[in-house]
């Protein structure tokens, strides 16, 4: 128990299985999936941290760029996302962080397929599609951060300040801001845990929540009028329109938050967001309130995730994409 929080001895066992392909000598690339979260950068950071004071040199390599959001928490020279492909074949062990489906990995999926050894920490609901290997898996954990820190916890290792800083995103985004379902009391006293190896909650809420680029809050402005409710079905959803990322020169992590206003209303059970991605697909965004599970509704479109957050792409224009989706979200919160 040595940072705290006692680790169930399943989650323990599984910890060892995971740092066993992690000895000094073997090269290490850390990932995670696209359009990286506060979770995804903030463990493999943490992780970054844990395995450096072992000795060992990971790289990150991530299948896109880190959000400007988050890169004041990127250590000098550990981010190799500009050739990650590279250092994905390089490597001996790959580490995935915060997803364990092969497709949600971009341009890296060919070269993490062919890897020798593939690692994964993760807290989604899918069993996943990477290839075999060591597993901390566990969907009822709050976010993947909480799953390194019970692996340093499980190994004796410390957690150095920047890597408490790191896991500490991530529980904090991955739980709205400790408002979500997710925010166990466990979760609360890997935070507290956390809090106690120095970290400012402050100054990471100035740097994760009030540090927005202007752009950010006018493309907020844009997508809202974009709302439509269905009161009668508990039904909300936004789109993203045309273009709007690149007049207010944002990203996709931009956007992140939105989808919580449709959420935000009355009676609304089931909130969504619609955008257009590359490759003429479109991302939904699935959340909701209660006993809907998002997951299941998100899987029958291919995608997955977690039971009120959860996603998927679909072919197709945003009028195709929101004629498939709606139907199906208005039959399902019917009981049909
Ligand atoms: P997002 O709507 O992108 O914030 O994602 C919400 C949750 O669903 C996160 O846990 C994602 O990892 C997961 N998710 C998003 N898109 C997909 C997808 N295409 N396939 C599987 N899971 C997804
Ligand atoms: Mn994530
Ligand atoms: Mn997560």
């Amino acid at each position: 128990m040595l940072n705290g929080v006692p680790v169930p001895p399943e989650r323990a066992r599984a910890a060892q299985t995971v740092a066993a392909v992690l000895t000094p000598g073997r090269r290490i690339a850390l990932t995670t999936h696209v359009n990286a979260d506060g979770d995804g950068v903030g463990s493999e950071v943490a992780l970054w941290h844990l395995l450096t004071a072992r000795g060992l040199k990971p790289a990150i390599a991530n299948p896109t760029p880190v959000p400007e959001r988050f890169t004041f928490l990127l250590p000098a020279g550990a981010d190799h996302s500009d050739r990650a492909a590279k250092e994905i074949e390089a490597a001996d062990v790959v580490v995935v962080l915060d997803i364990s489906e092969l497709s949600r990995l971009g341009d890296l999926q060919r070269a993490i397929k062919q890897s020798h050894a593939v690692a994964c920490i993760d807290h989604h609901v899918s069993q996943g599609s990477l290839p075999g290997g060591p597993r901390l898996v566990a969907p009822e954990a709050a976010a993947t951060a909480e799953l390194v820190f019970d692996l340093a916890s499980a190994l004796g290792w410390s957690i150095c300040p920047e890597a408490a800083r790191a896991l500490y995103v991530g529980l904090l985004t991955d739980t709205g801001a400790f408002r979500f379902a997710n925010t166990s009391p466990r979760a609360l006293r890997v935070a507290g845990a956390l809090l106690e190896r120095g970290v400012s909650p402050e100054s990471i809420y100035e740097s994760v929540y009030a540090s927005a680029p202007e752009g950010r809050v006018r493309l907020m402005t844009e997508v809202l009028q974009t709302l439509v409710v269905e009161p009668d079905v508990g039904l909300a959803w936004v789109t993203v329109p045309p273009d709007a990322l690149q007049r207010h020169g944002a990203t996709a992590d931009d956007l992140d938050g939105i989808v919580e206003y449709p959420r935000s209303i009355a009676g609304v059970r089931l909130a969504l967001l619609f955008r257009q991605i590359a490759n003429g697909r479109v991302k939904v965004s699935f959340r909701s309130i209660g006993d809907v599970d998002v997951a299941e509704l998100a899987h029958r479109f291919g995608g997955g995730g977690h039971a009120r957050a959860a996603g998927a792409s679909l072919e197709g224009s945003i009028a195709e994409a929101q004629q498939e989706v709606l139907a199906a979200a208005r039959r399902y919160l019917r009981g049909d």
